[in-house]
Formats: C-alpha cells, structure tokens, sequence
C-alpha cells in the first residue's frame, strides 16, 4: 500500500514538475518567437514605407521638373490648370504651386486666391537646394501633417492619403531625414523626437519596452523605423503564444510521465535486486584460470548472477551498475565473499596456492568496513588472504588516491590484486608503474582481435612486454579458441589464461567435480596446445 502511495506521489511530483517546466519553456520559447516576428514585421513596414516613399519622391520629382519647365506665364490660369492636370494624374499629390521667397504666389488647389503675405521657413533645407515644408497651413485638413516640397520656384504638396494604403495607425512610424543639419531639423515624422542610432540605421532593434524595425533608402538619406511597445506585441499574439505553453505543457507532461515510469522500473529493479541480496538468492557460478604452460587450473574467477522475480536472467554489468548506482554494490560484495568461503573454504584450506578471484566494486575501494569485513571472513573461514584474489576494473584503480591507497593495504594483507578488463579504460602503459598490483588480466576485446589486424593486437606484444619487465602476472581474458590459446602461448613469459575455451562459468559443484578431474557437465576436453596451426607469436624474435 505505501509502495503504491509513493509510485502515485512520484508520478504526480513528475507529471507536476513536467507540466510546470514544459509551460514555461513553452512560454519562453512562444513568447520569443513572437517578439522576433514583430521585429520582423516592423522591418517590413519600414520597408514599405520606404518603398512608397521612393516611389512617390521619384513622382514629385518629375513634376516639379516639369513644373519648372512650365512655359507658361507665371500663375497664369493656363499655368495653374496645368499644375492641376499634373496633379490630377499624379497618384501621391494633392497640389502644386509656385512660391517665392517662403510666400505662396499660386497652387492648383486654391489658385491666385492663395496668394498671402505668410512667410514660411522650410522645415528641412537639403543640400541641392530642395526645400521641404511641414504643414502648410493653407493645405491642411484637420490635424494631419502635409509635406510640401519646393524646388525652384515650384512646390509640390503630398497628398498624406496617397500613404494610408501602407500606413497602419496601430503602429508608430518616425520617419528621419539624416541630410538635415541636425536630428530635429530630419525628423519628418512620428514620435519619439530624439536621436537614437536604432531610428537611423537599417535592423530590428529593443530598446527597453519597445521593439523597433528599421529600414533606410538605397541612398541611405531617409530613414524609416516603425515601433510597437514589447507588451503589446506579446498581447497580440497571445494566442500563439497560449499554443506554446499548451504544447510545452504537453510535452513536459509526457516527459515527467516517462521519467516515472523509468524511475519505477530502475526502482523496481534495484528493489528486486536489493531483496534479492537479502535473500541471499544471487547464485556465484565460478570459472576456471588455467596456466597456459600446462593447462593446469590455477585459480577460479567467481561471477555473481541474478534472475528476477519473472525469471528473466540479468547480465552482471547491468545489474552491478544498478547497485553502484543506488549504493549498495557493497552488498552484493559480501555475499560473493561469503558465498566463496562457504563453496571453497575447504579447497582453499587443503590446497595452498589456488586462488578464487572476486571483483570488487569501486564503492568497495572507498568503503572503509570493507577490509576489516574482508579479514573477518577469512578469519572466521581460516583462509589466509593470499588465496582469496581481488580483481578491480582498470578506471575505477585510475581514478582516485583513495583506491591507490586501498589496494597497497590489499597487497599488505597478502591479497593477490588484478586489474582487470586491462587496456579498455585508462590504457596507458605507463600508468601501471604508478600502480602496486600483481597482475593484469588482458580485456577480451585484445583476444577477439587476434588473427585480425585491428590495431588493438599491434600493441598487445608491447603490453606483454611491459608487464614482464614490471614482473606482473598476465591473465588473459576471453579465450575461445585454440588459436587465440596458441597465441598467448608462445610468449616467452607464463601466462595465465580464461576463457571458453577452458571453462565456462558453472556452479561450484561443477567446478569441484572439475577439479577432482571428474568430468562435469559443463567441462569440456582441451585439444592439445601443439597441435593447433600456427599463429604469429606476440613476442618478436629475438
Ligand atoms: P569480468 O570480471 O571481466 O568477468 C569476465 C566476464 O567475461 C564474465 O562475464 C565471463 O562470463 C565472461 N567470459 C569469460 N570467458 C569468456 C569467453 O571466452 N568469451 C566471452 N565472450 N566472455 C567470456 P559476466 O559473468 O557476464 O560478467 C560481466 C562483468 O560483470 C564482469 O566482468 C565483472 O566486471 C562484473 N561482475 C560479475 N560478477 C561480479 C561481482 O560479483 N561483483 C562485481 N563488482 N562485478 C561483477
Ligand atoms: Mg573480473
Ligand atoms: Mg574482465
């Protein structure tokens, strides 16, 4: 019943932690794409702007030349009608008149009838003369702003409806005139009236709470940056962005449902495992070390194995890492031990110099009751240390001072200590001066690479070599055929070997039976070493 609370709080804890995780990533994520997408959009409409705004500068510019060009007399009614025409064929105008001296003479909105004493100062003086007016009072039309533009004598009057295609009152617009001496004087049009270098050059830009996208004329002259405040560009997309927090929330939902399904199962199986232990249901199955010179069994690795609750068998890597993983490989540690003193006290008493091997684990090494429970075992088994060897996988010796310091205690004690699984961790030959053992067994991946050329087999002559010179005992792993056997066997030095081809690993009656020389189920008839074929040696000849 509490093993059910805790699964259903686990999967609500995973799924609550999911849901909320997944929401704000999807709010993160919403809510970012729609302030690029309005940065987007803004760059867009600048670009519009710009664009009509060309088009309609080009327009203004071929009427007033022809305006200029006019061979009527001055504000006649022939001259005014005919500004009316260019007018009234034009798509961005609304007048056209003459000027003179900032005074208004005639336009073909309001003819001579126009004519004022009003002096107008231009807004903008550009360099080629061009004079641009903001708000000509006689052409306005209730607070809108009209743009007049003089040259020579002639000016044009943009019609402001000649924009309101491409215009979108929603978003503020400040258009800027940078051949104007200063900002003031360039600023065309919109807000904010300040000099800011993301109104002025092309790009989207945030500058605190507002997004702004900006693009500039070809000719860089006119400047158009449109601008929406960054709060209303995440309402106006809440809707997506309410997408995104759904989908996040979906997905981390899912995420945390897997998470507690995988913890269950990773937690069903290290209680399964744990109850095992205690149970005292891993079998040890045990498997011969043989010297290669005779063929003699010299020593026995012990494995541990594991079949859960359905019956389904677990490989030791899998299942010791579960333990490492939870904490309790140690556990799992004493029963081999126990298990080896229980199987073999007696053998191991009668026969001095055979030798049963354990792996140990690297929480083993850290853990400081596991000599003395080690010297407790053999103490009350009355087996001396040296028959019980100790086998420790390369990376774990590799990796801390603790270990190093660890198997110097081991060796003190009279234990026989193998790296094992040498050459697939921290392969450095010159590591193993560094390391006190006795012996290194040889991965099998070393073996299977024989009669190969893989690179690995180059190098095992030199890990031979090496280990001879440190006087080392080598073990090599994984022998399954006569040839690999052949292989080792023609080294210079005595090597030990481990394998299929020797042995698999049985229960320790088997193995019993086996060594009395009875044949066991399992065993099998070793063919002679010498009448194998051949095999290049690992030693070079001398
Ligand atoms: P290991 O210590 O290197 O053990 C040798 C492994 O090679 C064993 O696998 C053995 O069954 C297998 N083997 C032996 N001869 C041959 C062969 O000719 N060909 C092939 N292909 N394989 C061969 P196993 O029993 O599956 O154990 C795997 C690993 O699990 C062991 O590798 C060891 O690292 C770990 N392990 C097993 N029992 C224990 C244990 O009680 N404690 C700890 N800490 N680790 C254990
Ligand atoms: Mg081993
Ligand atoms: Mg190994």
């Amino acid at each position: 019943m509490r093993t059910f609370r805790q699964r259903v709080w686990v999967a609500a804890l995973a799924i609550a932690c999911g849901l909320t995780a997944g929401g704000v990533a999807g709010y993160w994520l919403g809510r970012n794409l729609a302030v690029t997408q309005s940065e987007t959009r803004l760059e867009q409409y600048a670009t519009r702007i710009i664009d009509e705004g060309q088009r309609s500068t080009a327009e203004s510019r071929k009427v007033l030349a022809a305006m200029n060009g006019s061979s009527f007399p001055m504000c006649s009614d022939e001259e005014i009608s005919y500004f009316g025409k260019l007018v009234y064929e034009s798509k961005y105008l609304k007048a056209a008149g003459r000027m003179h001296d900032g005074k208004i003479e005639c336009s073909s909105s309001l003819g001579r009838a126009a004519q004022s004493q009003v002096q107008y100062k231009a807004d903008i003086l550009q360099r080629d003369g061009t004079r641009m007016y903001r708000n000509l009072a006689p052409f306005r039309v209730g607070n809108e702003v009209v743009i007049a533009i003089q040259q020579g004598d002639s000016f044009i009057v943009y019609s402001p409806m000649s924009l309101s295609q491409v215009l979108n009152p929603a978003i503020e617009l400040t258009i800027t005139d940078l051949d104007a001496p200063d900002y003031e004087a360039g600023h065309i049009a919109g807000a904010p009236v300040q000099a800011a270098s993301y109104l002025i050059k092309d790009g989207q830009f945030r500058d605190k709470d507002l997004l702004y996208g900006t693009h500039c004329s070809p000719d860089g002259v006119i400047c158009a940056s449109a601008h929406v405040p960054l709060k209303q560009a995440v309402t106006n997309n809440r809707i997506q962005i309410g997408g995104f927090v759904a989908l996040g929330e979906l997905a981390g939902t899912l995420l945390g449902l897997v998470c507690a399904i995988i913890y269950r199962r990773k937690h069903d199986f290290a209680n399964q495992l744990l109850r095992a232990i205690r149970k005292d249901a891993l079998r040890i199955v045990y498997q011969p070390i043989v010297d290669l010179e005779n063929e003699q069994i010299v020593e026995v690795e012990a494995l541990a194995r594991w079949t859960t609750e359905d019956n389904e068998p677990i490989s030791p890597d899998d299942f010791i890492k579960v333990a490492e993983e939870k904490g309790f490989v140690g556990q799992i540690t004493r029963l081999v031990v126990r298990h080896v003193l229980r199987d073999f006290g007696k053998t191991l008493r009668d026969r001095p110099g055979f030798r049963v091997n354990v792996n140990i684990a690297a929480a083993d090494l850290a853990d400081p009751s596991f000599l003395p429970m080690l010297e407790k075992a053999l103490a009350d088994a009355k087996v001396p240390a040296s028959a019980l060897g100790i086998e420790i996988t390369e990376s774990y010796t590799a990796r801390q001072q603790v270990a190093k310091e660890t198997i110097l205690r081991l060796r003190e004690k009279g234990h026989y200590v193998h790296i094992d699984d040498f050459g697939t961790g921290y392969s450095s030959l010159a590591y193993l001066h560094d390391l006190a053992v006795d012996a290194i067994k040889i991965d099998k991946a070393f073996t299977r690479a024989i009669g190969t050329d893989a690179v690995t087999v180059t190098i095992l002559p030199q890990i031979l070599t090496m280990a001879d010179t440190l006087g080392l005992r080598v073990v090599v792993e994984g022998i399954e055929t006569p040839q690999q056997a052949k292989y080792f066997a023609r080294a210079d030095q005595s090597i030990y070997a481990q394998g299929w081809l020797f042995g698999r690993p049985v229960p320790a009656e088997d193995f019993h039976r086996m060594l009395e020389g009875k044949k066991a189920a399992s065993e099998r008839t070793l063919p002679a070493l010498e009448t194998v074929g051949a095999i290049a040696s690992p030693v070079p000849a001398a």
